[in-house]
């Protein structure tokens, strides 16, 4: 028989505000000592009261609008009891019932992958996954275990914790991790997030049963945690999808529990039996007001967000003639992608947003690679890109040179015409001269000259590069080959 996977993921991002969810206490603790940003409040003390951080609730509806979910009107936080020594309250706030947003989309590109479009009316490889939830809690403290003992550092609690749940909707590990590739670019991209997965700052656990295929009821889930990387949910569950179908092809059951991914062992192990809602006792936290959201507040935080990646990848397509591929590599990150905007921008007329694309993503990419440069690091601004490429485009420099111009460009901030200029490089596109250069080419390879003479093409390529040589790269290449092909007449 064959199976479906079956996956949904249930997502936590810690939010970029200056300070936690319910004191004043700092939420950028990353590199404090331990229990330095803490207070009564985060520390659970009897008798504080805690208070609603606007910017969270904030960036939680912003988040909400980009994954296309509706505000309700009214939301309330909820108590989530339960006895781990890492809560210091012995509960959570979060919500439970009446979260602040519901039923939304996003949309994953599987054109790389084998998985039919689930949704008609879609870009062909487009696949829709419903997000069931977007709601607004609070991190817990952090437990260090020493081998025997344990030590809590209180840092981590009640940081804003967003948790974005998704509908059963996603179809193989692979889409998984296309899912949170994409969720992780929305986050960053409206700044709300730092989506470091590797800090903990987003976190994923993932749901995932199978069924024959065809069936329409859901499997037995189990869930996995402990995954800190996009390649380790994927292998994750590949992993756990295989150990489900080979049980039930076995004839046995699953049950449902709570699974820990073993990175290095590449498998998940049982960690404890499944806990329900109604483990947690939940009740309406009495000691905040209920979340109100009226349109006109939503219609205010929706004109805050910035365009978002998909709408500005089709843009770039529509308006600047890129592939695909280019517009996708060019909004992957939006500092990236305005980098590159304000490149076109800024260029000369007659130079293409095309050839604009070609740099960044080619050149600058690749040295930003090698040098591990981010974008707000690197020293050519964008309106040096367009005036190198139309140095090249007048004939002044050639392709090859410009590559080099660019190695410098790279390293000091210079103007390409600066360089140009220093070093001397400017592009031999005077005919007497390169004939002068091609005679002696020609004299000194007799050989290559007779073989090409004799319908050799391949001659003829031996001989330019000859020509390459004796300017140290200088000649015009098309002006050679044409030159060097009428004196070989
Ligand atoms: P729970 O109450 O166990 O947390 P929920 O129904 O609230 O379960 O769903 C939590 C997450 O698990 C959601 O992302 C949902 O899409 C996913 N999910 C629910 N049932 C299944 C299933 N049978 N297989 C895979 N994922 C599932
Ligand atoms: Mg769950």
């Amino acid at each position: 028989m064959d199976y479906e996977v079956v996956i949904g993921l249930e997502v936590h991002a810690q939010l970029l505000t200056r300070s936690k969810m319910f004191c004043g206490d700092s939420a950028d603790y990353d590199g404090a000592p331990p229990n330095t940003h803490v207070c009564p409040i985060c520390l659970g003390m009897p008798g504080v009261l805690p208070v609603i951080n606007a910017q969270a609730v904030e960036y939680t509806v912003m988040t909400a609008l980009a994954l296309n979910c509706q505000i309700p009107e009214f939301a309330k936080f909820d108590r989530k009891n339960y006895p781990y020594p890492d809560l210091m309250k012995g509960y959570q706030i979060s919500q439970y019932d009446l979260p602040l947003s519901v039923n939304g989309w996003l949309e994953i590109d599987t054109s790389g992958s084998s998985s039919a479009p689930l949704s008609a009316g879609l870009e062909g490889g487009t696949r829709r996954i419903g997000i069931r939830r977007v709601h607004l809690e609070e991190d817990t403290a952090k437990l260090v275990h020493m081998g025997g003992y344990s030590l809590v550092d209180v840092n981590r609690s009640g940081v804003p914790l967003m948790e974005i749940v998704s509908e059963p909707d996603i179809r193989s590990a692979e889409e998984a991790r296309l899912y949170l590739i994409k969720l992780r670019q929305i986050l960053r991209w409206i700044g709300v997030s730092s989506g470091d997965m590797e800090a903990g700052a987003l976190r994923c656990d993932a749901n995932i049963s199978v069924r024959p295929k065809g069936a329409t009821e859901l499997g037995v889930k189990t869930e996995v945690k402990n995954m800190n990387s996009f390649r380790a949910v994927k292998l994750a569950l590949e992993y756990e999808a295989q150990r489900q179908i080979d049980i039930l092809k076995r004839g046995g059951t699953i049950h449902q529990e709570t699974r820990g991914w073993v990175e290095s062992e590449g498998r998940t192990v049982g960690q404890r039996s499944k806990e329900f809602a109604h483990d947690y006792r939940y009740f309406p936290e009495p000691d905040l007001p209920p979340l109100v959201h009226t349109r006109e507040r939503v219609a205010e935080i929706r004109a805050k967000l910035p365009e978002l990646p998909d709408e500005r990848r089709r843009r770039f397509v529509a308006a600047y003639g890129l592939s695909a591929y280019d517009a996708e590599v060019l909004t992957a990150e939006r500092p990236v992608s305005d980098y590159f905007e304000a490149a076109v921008k800024a260029a000369p007329p007659g130079v293409e947003p095309k050839a604009v694309a070609n740099w960044v993503a080619g050149e600058l990419f690749r040295l930003m690679k090698a040098q591990e440069v981010g974008i707000d690091a690197v020293q050519v601004r964008p309106a040096q890109i367009g005036a190198l490429q139309a140095l090249v485009q007048s004939g002044n420099i050639s392709i090859s040179m410009a590559k080099m111009v660019f190695d410098e460009m790279f390293a000091t901030g210079k103007d390409a015409t600066i360089i140009v200029r220093e070093r001397g490089l400017t592009q031999i596109s005077d005919a007497d001269q390169l004939g002068d250069v091609i005679d002696q080419v020609i004299a000194g390879n007799p050989q290559a000259a007779a073989d090409y003479r004799s319908g050799k093409e391949v001659a003829l390529r031996f001989l330019v590069g000859q020509v390459m040589k004796a300017t140290r790269g200088q000649a015009n290449p098309g002006l050679a080959t044409e030159i060097l092909q009428g004196k070989l007449k």
